[in-house]
């Protein structure tokens, strides 16, 4: 068994769960712990007291901590991007990509250790000093999702870390194995004991205890919409600070003067790669009428084309999905899509390969409307519905007509109309002539309405969720 790492020591649990590689359901990576409450608890406990000894270092050694751990990551980035592969099913490609990732990521967050600061103000009354400063929240809980179980961890972890704060992480249950490598390379980089815990386990139980914790300052969720309702409603009951990243239902807008193979290019790779297990996926397309028909076409000919496969095959571009349940529901939407009238164009059914594993078809619909539930609600598979509409005004009230509002994308040679749209989409995220999938570590990543709430992740903007505002006052 794989153990929980807590208060500087591996511990482990009288539960363990089995990481089943979706590639080949015979492989399974190893059994991890699955933690109770009363875990959860001890970790919030150990990092208590760890805190106050962190949140004094000095800015060289949560610098000389990140950096290593950044380090270790870049230098073993191809097996542990193997290793996310093999857990979570997308290609070996995608999961190196990944992995070198979560090492930048630290990299960068060293040096955002080094480069804190404050601002020292004048004040209205005379005699008086004013400075502004900014502190560690506390104890931060994590609770992520099992879609990028290397870079999510560690775009939570390092800015924690970086800004002095404690961290109790809890990866998701069908991906532990990424987390389970960064912690193991985490307790090695000269953290002092308690300063960051794993605990592995339920949602409902682990995730629930350290939502209720009062030793638990600060909450950062990434996952579902309907999780982070009861994430946001458990940390507000104790008034916790709470940052939720959720769900996505990304238009790409693509527009008569689109280069077309661009256009094409762009929607395969924003709604089908990593399986279309991104928030950020392409998963409604709205086309305008004079591209649209030949669009469709050369869309359902390379989604057609795609190779599906073996996550570790190098000639896979398309991985398994993550789980039976995903896989069904996937399969649910499917025949919803069918039953709401959208008409099926490429792919939506199981594939047999030759190692058991939950492949599919990529699944493109045409000739849907905004209104069908597979354009409303978030599928989170290889599923994309293409809307067609008359012109560009009527794309962009399309693409804003969403209860998410994560990325939109255009596909446009005009600079005037990239320009409008990059002002009146109603994202986090605007992506001209590339896929709503796929962004810098550097910069602040967040959306709006379903998708998001609190500060932005990621970048310069992490400060602001880690660490709360202090204003003192000197007369001298
Ligand atoms: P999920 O909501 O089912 O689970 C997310 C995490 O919450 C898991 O660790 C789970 O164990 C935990 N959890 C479940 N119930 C809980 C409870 N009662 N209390 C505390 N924690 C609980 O999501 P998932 O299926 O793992 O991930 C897919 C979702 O994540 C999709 O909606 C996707 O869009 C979203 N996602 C969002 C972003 C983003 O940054 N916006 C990034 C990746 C994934």
């Amino acid at each position: 068994m794989r153990p929980n790492y807590i208060g500087g020591e591996w511990v482990e649990a009288a539960r363990a769960t089995p990481n089943v590689n979706p590639s080949d359901l015979a492989d399974t990576i190893d059994h991890y712990a699955s933690a109770d409450a009363a875990a959860a608890r001890r970790a919030v406990a150990a990092a208590r007291a760890a805190l106050p000894a962190w949140s004094a270092t000095t800015p060289q050694q949560r610098f000389d901590a990140l950096d290593a751990v950044g380090t270790e990551i870049l230098a073993r980035k191809a097996e542990l991007g193997d290793l996310l592969s093999r857990e979570e099913g997308k290609t070996l490609a995608e999961g190196v990509g990944e992995a070198a990732r979560a090492g930048f990521i630290f990299k960068f967050f060293a040096g955002e250790a080094l480069r804190a600061a404050g601002e020292v103000v004048p004040s209205v009354r005379p005699g008086l000093s004013v400075e502004v400063t900014r502190e560690p929240v506390g104890v931060v809980g994590m609770i992520v999702p099992w879609n990028f179980p290397i870079a999510i961890p560690a775009w939570k972890i390092a800015p924690a870390l970086a800004h002095g704060n404690c961290v109790v992480f809890k990866p998701a249950e069908l991906a532990p194995a990424c987390s389970w490598a960064l912690a193991e390379i985490l307790s090695r980089a000269g953290l002092p004991p308690g300063t960051f815990n794993l605990v592995m386990g339920k949602g409902s139980e682990v995730g629930q205890a350290i939502l209720d914790d009062p030793g638990v300052d600060a909450v950062s969720f990434t996952g579902s919409v309907a999780t982070g309702r009861r994430v946001a409603e458990a940390a507000m009951r104790r008034l916790a600070k709470v940052q939720l990243e959720m769900g996505g239902k990304n238009p790409l807008v693509v527009l008569d003067d689109a280069d077309l193979a661009q256009a094409v290019e762009v929607a395969v790779q924003g709604s089908f790669y990593s399986t279309g297990q991104r928030c950020t996926a392409s998963s409604r397309i709205v086309v305008t009428a004079g591209i649209h028909d030949a669009f469709v076409e050369r869309l359902a000919e390379r989604t057609r084309a795609l190779a599906v496969g073996d996550a570790r095959d190098p000639a896979t571009q398309v991985g398994p999905v993550v789980d039976a349940s995903q896989l069904e529901q996937d399969e649910r939407y499917i025949a919803l899509g069918r039953s709401e009238g959208a008409r099926l164009v490429a792919g939506g059914e199981r594939l047999k390969r030759a190692k058991e594993g939950f492949y599919l078809a990529p699944a493109l619909f045409a000739d849907c409307d905004n209104r069908m539930r597979i354009c409303r609600e978030e599928i989170f598979g290889p599923v994309a519905a293409v809307v067609r509409v008359k012109d560009y005004d009527e794309a962009l009230a399309v693409a804003n007509d969403t209860d998410f509002g994560l990325t939109a994308g255009i596909c446009t040679t005009s600079l005037r109309h990239a320009a409008h749209f990059k002002r009146h989409a109603q994202a986090g995220m605007v992506m001209v002539n590339v896929p709503t999938a796929g962004v810098d570590y550097h910069v602040p990543f967040g959306g709006r309405r379903g998708s998001s709430y609190g500060p932005r992740e990621q970048g310069r903007h992490a400060v602001e969720f880690y660490t709360t505002v202090k204003t003192a006052y000197t007369l001298a």
